[in-house]
């Protein structure tokens, strides 16, 4: 069972995973919803060495994008840099680099321990079901802890 504000798989969710194991039996199971400034940046590891400018590739200023991750998570101002070499303004969701997208929004869903989304051992699509409920589709990022 999941601790803490998160919620325990449903009744209907394990019957969509025909993969190995049965997720929602683990001890650790479930899924959280955040509501308000959320960045990926200050919730988990990430390999932000990688982050370039997308439009000259300059490395990105670490120290800069942290200050404005920490402007957007406590008073909600976009997170805009502008590059050191070229002068591009990008917002944190344009910085490019490694397998990771920088996320920055005001919903976050994480699930615990449940099998890859995108696995195709799945007969229902989570990504789907959530996309019906929002309305849109919104960013991924995947995290082991
Ligand atoms: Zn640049």
């Amino acid at each position: 069972m999941l601790v803490g504000n998160g919620h325990t798989p449903g009744p209907e969710v394990s019957s969509w995973y025909s993969g190995k194991g049965d997720f929602a039996d683990l001890l650790i199971s479930g899924v959280s919803i955040t509501t308000g400034p959320f960045s990926n940046l200050s919730a988990g590891p990430f390999d932000v060495d990688l982050l370039v400018c997308p439009a000259c590739e300059a490395p990105t200023d670490l120290e800069a994008l942290h200050d404005h991750i920490d402007r957007w998570i406590t008073h909600g101002i976009d997170p805009v840099a502008t590059c050191g070499r070229c002068g591009h303004a990008a917002h944190a969701r344009t910085l490019r680099g490694g397998d990771d997208s920088v996320l920055v929004g005001n919903l976050a869903v994480t699930f615990y321990n449940w099998p890859p989304l995108e696995d195709a051992a799945w007969s229902r699509r989570v990504m789907a079901v959530i996309v019906e409920c929002l309305g849109s589709r919104p960013s991924v990022a995947q995290a082991k802890l």
